[in-house]
């Protein structure tokens, strides 16, 4: 069973960012926080098709890692001025834990928009 949603980009996106199946909002992308399902459990399409397409997962996690941390040090900095190293290690590890849980959700949320361009679709599916 094939479902047409791409015209609802918020509906697409909001299922990735659950770790839902673009396509059919039922399916998983992840089990746990690393290990990807390649193919959706429910309708059958494949999420990454390309080698390396994780990587624009990798960019949406790293960017919102770097400007939340960047933005957070830069406040608390200026509102509290905290000492600086154990700050500056705050956020290290705010960094780090933020990449390792995020990580599978950027990578859902790469794949939501792929599924908008047309880079997420059943194996056996016609391509334009
Ligand atoms: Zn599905």
């Amino acid at each position: 069973m094939f479902f047409s949603d791409r015209q609802d980009k918020w509906l697409v996106m909001r299922r990735a960012f659950n770790l839902r199946c673009p396509n059919c909002g039922i399916g998983k992308t992840f089990e746990g926080l690393f290990k990807v399902n390649h193919v959706c459990s429910h309708c059958g399409v494949r999420f990454e098709r390309e080698d390396g397409e994780s990587v624009g997962g990798m960019y949406i996690n790293l960017s919102l890692a770097e400007v939340t941390t960047m933005g957070g040090f830069f406040l608390i900095q200026a509102l509290f001025q905290p000492p600086w190293l154990p700050h500056l290690i705050v956020w290290i590890i705010y960094n780090i834990v933020f990449i390792t849980i995020f990580y599978s959700r950027s990578r859902s949320l790469w794949m939501g928009i792929s599924y908008l361009t047309g880079g997420v679709r059943r194996d056996d599916e016609e391509t334009d």
